[in-house]
């Protein structure tokens, strides 16, 4: 027999959409999920641009590559996912170059005509090999690339965009670019990428549309209002907003970079004949740009539209992007954990904690799905078995 549940989820992005869905339909939950935004998707969010009628990434570029069938398979019942391959562009001091660095960038930087084997010397020649365990990730990049290549293509692009040292953040940042010794530039290394026809809002639109689902946006969920006014109504709570915007940011603030946006305002058709480009001197403040409507090669647009992105501290106000995970964040998070485990104890209804937010962890779209999809398939057993719901489901890696 299916037991009933009511659920509170906080956020309409990925992780909410998703918990959501799967709960409405393995375990006959009545769902709820409110955003404080007046739109579904949270950073996924698309729209058409008004005056290019270009489909707009609003909060960024989001291209959706996976290695996971399941993942994959998830996101296509609810969405058009055509091919889109990212091949991204470096400008940088020395000219126009190819990310991620491959056998092409090699080969044009160092003005040589290396195969694939010579290269692959060449660079190891280059390589730092005094560094054995590369503690960050200027280690990372000096052990891997060389000097040049790591000063060309991520010291100053790094340093603008994460406003740190890259010796000050863990290498693992690095490890998610591959280096290539063929001429192959696709920007990810997964099996599968793509972008939906009609916009990530309207996949997500897709999944939250279930009769045992009501979304309510603009309504922000407060942590004090809610243990005041505790509804009896709900008997679980899935929380998928900053963990340190839960506690009313008590502790302090986990840092985070935000992102802005300039819109470039172009006469041309084409305004850089590419999606993404990036730049990594220093003699230029902004850190790439974008223009939408090569992410839909698919749509024809008279007009274009791209964008100027600028990498900064999170401030009040601000919108949460990228988790810097410096080691003082790490001991704040260990503190907002405990508290967030005792408080979910004591608290009138069971919370847990998902997502890239809620648990301060640098995720892309598609780990977000499957966390998502594991946590509701372990949520519907343990609700048929009377057991409750984990605090933190996911561990931080
Ligand atoms: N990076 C860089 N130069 C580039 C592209 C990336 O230095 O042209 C570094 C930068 O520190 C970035 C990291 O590599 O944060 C990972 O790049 P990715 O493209 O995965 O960043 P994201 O998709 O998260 O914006």
């Amino acid at each position: 027999m299916k037991l009933s549940k009511n659920i509170l989820i906080i956020g309409a992005g990925f992780s909410g959409a998703v918990a959501a869905r799967e709960l409405a339909e393995t375990c006959a939950c009545k769902i709820e999920v409110w955003d404080e935004r007046p739109h579904l998707g949270g950073n996924c969010h698309t729209g058409r641009d008004a005056e290019t009628g270009v489909m707009v990434h609003h909060y960024g570029p989001h291209i959706f590559n996976t290695d996971s069938e399941r993942v994959w398979a998830y996101v296509q019942k609810f969405g058009d996912f055509r091919p889109f391959t990212n091949r991204v562009k470096a400008l940088t001091a020395r000219g126009v170059f190819s990310l991620p660095i491959n056998l092409l960038t090699i080969n044009q930087f160092f003005g040589k005509t290396f195969n694939p084997e010579e290269a692959r010397a060449f660079i190891s020649s280059l390589g730092d090999a005094t560094i054995r365990e590369p503690a960050n990730f200027e280690e990372q990049a000096l052990k891997m690339l060389g000097r040049d290549l790591y000063e060309a293509f991520f010291r100053d692009y790094t340093i603008k965009q994460w406003g740190c040292h890259p010796r000050e953040l863990p290498a693992a940042i690095l490890q998610r670019l591959p280096i290539r010794f063929s001429y192959d530039d696709n920007y990810y290394n997964r099996r599968f990428q793509g972008i939906p026809a009609e916009g990530y809002t309207e996949v997500i639109r897709r999944i939250l549309d279930h009769p045992s689902i009501a979304v309510h946006l603009e309504k922000k969920f407060s942590t004090a209002d809610f243990a005041a006014n505790p509804s009896p109504h709900f008997n679980h709570l899935i929380h998928t907003g900053p963990l340190d915007a839960f506690f009313g940011y008590s502790e302090g603030r986990l840092g985070y970079r935000t992102v802005e946006f300039e819109r470039i305002h172009c006469t041309t058709e084409d305004y850089q004949g590419n999606a993404v480009i990036n730049y990594t001197d220093r003699s230029v403040p902004w850190t790439r740009i974008h223009e939408h409507k090569h992410f839909a090669p698919w749509e024809h647009h008279a007009k274009t539209v791209a964008f100027r992105e600028f990498s900064k501290e999170t401030e009040p106000g601000d919108i949460p992007y990228y988790p810097k995970r410096l080691a003082s964040d790490k001991t704040l998070l260990q503190r907002y954990r405990i508290m967030a485990e005792s408080h979910a104890k004591a608290a009138p209804l069971p919370i847990s904690f998902l997502g890239r937010l809620a648990t301060y962890r640098y995720m892309d779209m598609e780990t977000v799905i499957g966390e998502a999809l594991d946590f509701a398939h372990s949520a519907a057993n343990r609700i048929t078995a009377k057991q409750p719901l984990p605090t933190f489901p996911n561990h931080e890696s």
